[in-house]
Formats: structure tokens, C-alpha cells, sequence
């Protein structure tokens, strides 16, 4: 996650006092953990990585070994849970899960289509303690329902952030951008303001799941820069204001160099602190400080990767399972710096955005270490020239995959 807020409000401090602030950050020893609890939704979406559909999915984690992977997971010192799904609160004891991760003392988020949430579900959520709640709207009334296949999913997933709101719960609008929603994103900048949402989390498409059926739809760069200078624009406002709204990014590290780019043209004095600030930050974590497990117990690098199978947690702990580099993907994942190739090899900018998100490359070429089809810099700003790649076909993965994943996750099956 790229917290653009909180680099905003440095920035907008070292303007006050002509000194870039010395930020001390807690490295925490393990992952955050993003947690699909569940894959049942009640929802479709276009963009879906779990491909859920709404109905139940057999040999999910029970409950007993929900609480024992957690005791595994506090014990190799992960702070952060953040319980998604499909639908999490379909799962008859997400209360009993997150009363358990308060208690232990992890931050604890939710990640919900909000369509289910009505006043008394938000107290209740509002009494379960969740540090962050966060809800997707993938753009105003048509488009989100469009993107949702559900009419009134709109109002329903905006009424959960009312509701929210009124019990005191901190939450945040998350929104995926696509050629066919980015038209939506200044009014759902100006909806977040009026919602009185405390977050603002914007996710490049990522290929994966149906978001990898549609990726011919993905946001050209340019629509993708012209989002991303919103948002650093909206931010440096706020971080001005003393407003504590956050907008953070997610699925694209190239943010990272182009937030760079943003500062040497508006405060090219802060230009050297900012570069060695978001090389501190080191971009890309996924298979390091960013793990998911999914709803059968299986460890993926991250979210994205669930057609990599690193190991149940049934079979073994996953702090286990996440130390094991004898995984090609993960070795390369740990390596520093990583064995990009092309133009991220030759990337001015490899330290601050670690070669990027490497599913897409994977997804694409067949080559986990090609270069990010993503990114959206230019050949000129990053000092390297992008290099054709071969068609998937002739190309061998250099990842294991599992074809038990590939296969019970097809459209086709979801769909019947
Ligand atoms: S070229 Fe590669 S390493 Fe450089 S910014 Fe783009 S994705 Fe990151």
C-alpha cells in the first residue's frame, strides 16, 4: 500500500519548518495478513480476483482452526489482520474471529461490499472494534451497479458508510479504476468529502481472477497518471488544511517514482529527501511484508496470486510455509533486489518501487520477472527501454503454479 497522505503531510510539514521530518517507522517482524475468510458473496463483480459467487464453498477453515492460525500468526509477529472475502460478514462467526484478533492485539480491518451492512449490523461492527472498515464503490450509482451486476448496490454499500459513520466506525472508500469506471473518480473524491469517509483507497487493476479476463479494459497510462496526479493533488491540499483524510494506493509501485516525479515539479526542493524517504519505503512487498491466505487455508504471496499455491496451513504453520524459499517465486520475491528483467533491471528507480506488482508480468508473459506491463512511467523518465515480450506459449513459468487453484476457479465453474 502506497500511503500518499502520509507523504503529503511531511512534505507539508518540512514547508513549515524547512526540515524534512525524521519519520521513525516500527518495522514489524511478520506480514500484514490479508485474510479471505470466506469465498461466498452475495455479490458478482466484474473485477472479482476470488471469482466468488453466492453460495457456500466446501472445506473452508473452521473456527477452531481459524483461532490456531492466528496463535501462529501473533507468534511470528504479525500486526495487521485484514478479514475479507468474498463476503465476510456471510461468515456466521466473523465476530468471534475479530473479538479474538482484538484481543490479541492485532490491527483489525474489514473488507466488505457494505451491501449487507443495515444500522444494527453497523453497531454491531462498531462494537466489535474494527480499527478500519473499508467499502467498495467502484463509481457513482450506474457504474458501481453496473460493475456490482446488482441494482441498488449503490445506495445499499453508501447507506453502510452512513450508518458507519453514525456508530463512530473509521471508514474508507475503496475503489479499483478501469477504462470503463475512471470517468467516476473526481466524484467519488467529492463523495468521500461528503460522506464524511475518512479514507480514500485506490487500486490499479491488478490480473488476476475476472480483473485478468478483462485486463484488455485496464485504465491506459494516461487516464492511469492523470488519476494519480488527482490524487496527489487532493492530498497535498488536505495535508496543507491539517485535514487527517488518507488516500492511499494499492496494486501499481510505480506510484512511488511518480509521486517523486509530482514533487520535482511543485517542491523540487524536497525532491532528495523524498527520494531517499521512498526508498526507505522500498516499494513492492508482496511475498515479504504482505501475505494472504485464502478460504481453504492455502498461502499466496499476496491477494493476486492465488494461482500460486505456497502451502496450506491445515499441513503446516504458515510461519513455515512463509520462511520456505525453496518456492522459486518466493526466493525471487525475498531476493534484494529482485531478478527483474528489462526495462525494470535497467529502472533508475528499482530501489524505490522493487520492481513493481509481478503478477501482471506473470499473467501476461509467462515470466514472473519480466518487466510490469503496468507501469505506467515512461521509457524517459525511468532512463530504461521497454523490451517486447514473447507470447506465453514459448515462454516457461518459472512459477509453480497449482492447476488444482487454476482450475476450481474458473468462470465457467463459478457460473453454473
Ligand atoms: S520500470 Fe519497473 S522498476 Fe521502474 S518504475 Fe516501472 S515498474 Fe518500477
Amino acid at each position: 500500500m502506497f500511503r500518499i497522505s502520509q507523504y503529503m503531510r511531511e512534505l507539508a510539514k518540512a514547508e513549515k519548518t524547512g526540515c524534512y521530518p525524521q519519520v521513525c517507522e516500527r518495522q514489524a517482524r511478520g506480514p500484514v495478513v490479508i485474510w479471505n475468510l470466506i469465498r461466498r458473496c452475495n455479490l458478482t463483480c466484474k473485477h472479482c480476483y476470488a471469482l466468488s459467487a453466492d453460495h457456500d464453498y466446501v472445506g473452508e477453515l473452521s473456527l477452531p482452526e481459524v483461532f490456531t492460525v492466528m496463535d501462529d500468526l501473533k507468534g511470528f509477529g504479525v500486526p495487521a489482520l485484514i478479514l475479507s472475502g468474498g463476503e465476510p460478514l456471510l461468515r456466521p462467526d466473523i465476530f468471534d474471529i475479530s473479538a479474538r484478533a482484538r484481543e490479541m492485539g492485532f490491527y483489525t480491518g474489514l473488507s466488505t461490499n457494505g451491501t449487507l451492512i443495515d444500522r444494527p449490523l453497523a453497531q454491531r461492527i462498531a462494537q466489535a472494534g474494527f480499527d478500519y472498515v473499508g467499502i467498495s464503490l467502484d463509481g457513482l450509482k450506474p457504474t458501481h451497479d453496473k460493475f456490482r451486476r446488482l441494482d441498488g448496490a449503490f445506495d445499499r454499500s453508501l447507506a453502510a458508510v452512513r450508518f458507519l459513520g453514525e456508530f463512530g466506525v473509521k471508514v474508507g472508500l475503496r475503489f479499483t479504476m478501469t477504462a470503463m469506471n475512471a470517468h467516476d473518480l473526481p466524484n467519488l473524491l467529492q463523495l468521500m468529502k461528503d460522506e464524511g469517509a475518512n479514507k480514500f483507497y485506490f487500486s490499479h487493476l491488478n490480473y488476476a481472477g475476472r480483473g485478468n479476463i478483462h485486463r484488455d479494459k485496464d485504465a491506459h497510462h494516461q487516464s492511469t497518471r492523470a488519476a494519480m496526479n488527482l490524487l496527489f493533488d487532493r492530498a497535498w491540499a488536505d495535508a496543507q488544511a491539517g485535514c487527517m483524510d488518507d488516500y492511499v494506493s494499492g496494486n501499481n509501485d510505480a506510484d512511488g517514482p511518480f509521486l517523486l516525479h509530482w514533487v520535482r515539479q511543485h517542491l523540487p526542493q524536497w525532491e532528495a529527501a523524498m527520494a531517499e524517504r521512498l526508498t526507505r519505503w522500498g516499494g513492492n512487498a508482496s511475498g515479504q511484508m504482505v501475505a494472504n491466505i485464502d478460504n481453504l487455508g492455502h498461502v499466496h504471496p499476496d491477494t493476486m496470486w492465488w494461482h500460486h499455491d505456497l502451502g496450506c496451513v491445515r499441513e503446516r504453520p504458515f510461519s513455515e510455509i512463509w520462511n520456505d524459499t525453496s518456492d522459486p517465486l518466493m526466493a525471487g520475491l525475498k531476493q534484494h533486489p529482485r531478478p527483474v528483467e528489462g526495462r525494470c533491471a535497467g529502472c533508475k528507480y528499482l530501489a524505490i518501487c522493487n520492481g513493481n506488482t509481478r503478477v501482471r508480468a506473470q499473467q501476461l508473459t509467462g515470466n514472473p520477472w519480466f518487466e510490469d506491463p503496468g507501469c505506467y512511467l515512461t521509457d524517459e523518465e525511468v532512463g530504461a527501454a521497454s523490451t517486447p515480450f514473447e507470447a506465453p506459449a514459448s515462454r516457461s513459468s518459472s512459477s509453480r503454479t497449482s492447476s488444482r487453484i487454476t482450475r476450481s476457479r474458473s468462470p465457467e465453474t463459478d457460473h453454473a
